[in-house]
């Protein structure tokens, strides 16, 4: 099964050649402010899985000696991913533009430090106060595999 998504106007459209994706949601202020809502959905995907096709407009940054590059749609703006120079073969999917996104089910809710008050985290899912490591992230993947959830 290949996994596809687009942004919302369809210039932009991808796929992903992964059995599935893991869809993590992050609760943190820079979240908060880029999406203009209460947290964003993110994947993180290899990027030699992930093609895109369409023209794409960036907005790059760098922090702490780490370059960080948002992707958007060039035409409707819609947020595809971001990717960095820590780890360059991963992009972080924006997950909500994937194909089907309302059947998404996080794995893991992190930065939940900063979460909006109002949101109830569902039970038996993994939290963070901030960021996991990589090893906490793996352990909740591990968890989802074993709830047959991703
Ligand atoms: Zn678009
Ligand atoms: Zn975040």
């Amino acid at each position: 099964m290949t996994i596809t998504g687009s942004c919302e106007c369809n210039a932009v459209t991808y796929s992903i050649t992964e059995s599935s994706v893991y869809v993590y949601a992050c609760h943190c202020l820079n979240c908060q402010t880029r999406s203009g809502s209460a947290f964003a959905e993110h994947a993180m995907v290899s990027d030699s899985s992930f093609t895109f096709e369409g023209g794409t407009t960036g907005y790059k940054r760098s922090e702490n000696g780490i370059e960080f590059e948002e992707v958007f749609c060039a035409i409707c703006h819609t947020r595809i991913f971001n990717r960095n120079s820590l780890l360059p073969d991963m992009i972080f999917l924006r997950a909500g533009t994937l194909a089907g996104s309302q059947t998404l089910d996080p794995i893991a809710h992190i930065w939940i430090s900063r979460k909006q008050a109002w949101i109830a985290l569902p039970k038996g899912i993994p939290v963070f106060a901030e960021s996991p490591t990589p090893e906490e992230f793996g352990a909740a993947i591990h968890a989802a595999e074993q709830r047959g959830q991703g």
